[in-house]
């Protein structure tokens, strides 16, 4: 008997595949710019500085920690559905963390959610937060599952430029007074910035609070990459500004902090009613997350040694792979923080960083991702970045020295 072709799915996920840019126009669902990028390099061989996740993995006390919580042996062994908020050690870190690095107190019970990495935090936090008549303002470029997560709560997204000078990527403050209104029910921030490398000044972030208290809008700040920054660039969080912390969600994440990008253990913390009603989403997604990574994350967090030699290390590496791409012929913005670095193929003499990228591992055995995959497709900034790509260096020196060899094929 021939079979039925399935239901069509008539949901969000057209919103989302379309907000992603993996909906074509004519309605053919496309991969994703990243799985094409990391294909490539595995059917080219290529060196993959695409992706950002580190070839290193975390402290290995922090894994044996995590393996002795499920360890056939263990008498109390961390197998079961942990507390919906967070186990109380972790909460307690968190705590401890906020208060030692930036002096913000918080009631680890009803302050604090452990999440499923950042990501869901995010998610959850779009979905509690922002439904359809109600705009979400983004940073652009931004991290692609902030398009998604806004789909997903069927707000419309409202973005910020981004503006590359001699300074850095830098925030369009008057683009930015222009884009919060009365519709604005949500800033999605992000500091330090994925993908351009930006650490937001104080000035900047005043702007944005000026800006948020002026609608009456909640920020939601991702600070997944707070530890990760270079020549002394400061990471400040939004909540640490006057009169900010009431209307300010924190999101971070041990991934990478600790090197340990698949454990995917987030938190958010923020004001009382903020937190309930992003646990109130959270808790019919995923219900909790991690158990035996939560007592392991908590023991890590009391440790401020292994995020500083990641800095440093990653701050060395910056440099060589910018010193590559800048001998190479790109333009090269140095970042202040985080995994990546933004380069302009321009003077190289492409003009689009999507052709570019798929045909880097036959030019230079090299993957990269163009930045107009975090752009709104169409979008000012998405033509203006149209030539740049983004490159990681979170890979072993070795892989980067090989790396920056193989791009000085591009000089000619
Ligand atoms: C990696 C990343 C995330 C995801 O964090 P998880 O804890 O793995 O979910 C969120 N935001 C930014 C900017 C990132 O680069």
């Amino acid at each position: 008997m021939p079979s039925a072709p399935p239901p069509s799915p008539s949901g969000r996920w057209r919103d989302v595949a379309h907000a992603t840019g993996l909906l074509a126009p004519d309605g053919a669902v496309a991969s994703t710019v990243f799985a094409e990028m990391s294909a490539l390099a595995t059917r080219t061989g290529a060196l993959n500085l695409g992706q950002g996740f580190p070839d290193v993995d975390g402290p290995s006390w922090v894994r044996r920690a995590a393996a002795d919580a499920i360890a056939p042996d263990a008498e109390h062994g961390a197998n079961q559905y942990p507390p919906g908020p967070g186990i109380p050690e972790l909460r307690g870190a968190v705590t401890a963390h906020q208060r030692r690095h930036y002096g913000l107190d918080l009631d680890a019970d009803t302050e604090v959610l452990v999440t499923t990495g950042a990501t869901e935090a995010i998610a959850a936090a779009l979905l509690a937060l922002a439904g359809p008549g109600d705009d979400v303002v983004t940073l652009e470029p931004c991290y692609d599952s902030y398009a998604a997560g806004i789909a997903l709560a069927g707000a419309r997204h409202v973005t910020v430029p981004l503006v590359p000078g001699p300074d850095g990527f830098r925030l369009d403050t008057d683009a930015l007074r222009a884009a919060v209104t009365p519709r604005t029910r949500v800033i999605l921030l992000n500091t330090p910035h994925n993908p351009t490398g930006t650490v937001l000044t104080r000035t900047e972030l005043e702007a944005v609070a000026a800006a948020a208290r002026a609608a009456d809008a909640v920020v939601v700040t991702d600070e997944v990459y707070e530890h990760l920054t270079f020549d002394g660039a400061a990471h400040v969080p939004l909540a640490t500004l006057p009169g900010m912390a009431e209307r300010t969600l924190t999101v971070s994440s041990s991934g990478k902090t600790f090197s340990l990008t698949g454990w995917k253990i987030g938190w958010v913390t923020g004001p009382e009613p903020l937190v309930t009603a992003v646990r109130t989403v959270k808790q019919f997604l995923t219900y909790v997350s991690g158990a035996p990574f939560q007592p392991a994350i908590a023991r890590a967090l009391a440790d401020d040694a292994y995020p500083r030699e990641l800095a440093a290390s990653l701050a060395s590496r910056r440099d060589l792979l910018c010193d590559g791409l800048e001998a190479a012929g790109f333009g090269v913005v140095r970042p202040q923080g985080t995994y990546f670095v933004l380069a302009d193929a321009g003077p190289l003499g492409f003009d689009d960083g999507t052709d570019l990228c798929r045909r880097l591992p036959g030019l230079a055995g090299v993957v990269g991702v163009p930045v107009a995959a975090f752009c709104t497709a169409g979008s000012p900034t998405a033509r203006a970045l149209r030539s740049w790509v983004r490159f990681t260096f979170v890979k072993r020196e070795d892989v980067l020295r090989d790396a920056v060899a193989r791009l000085a094929a591009l000089a000619g």
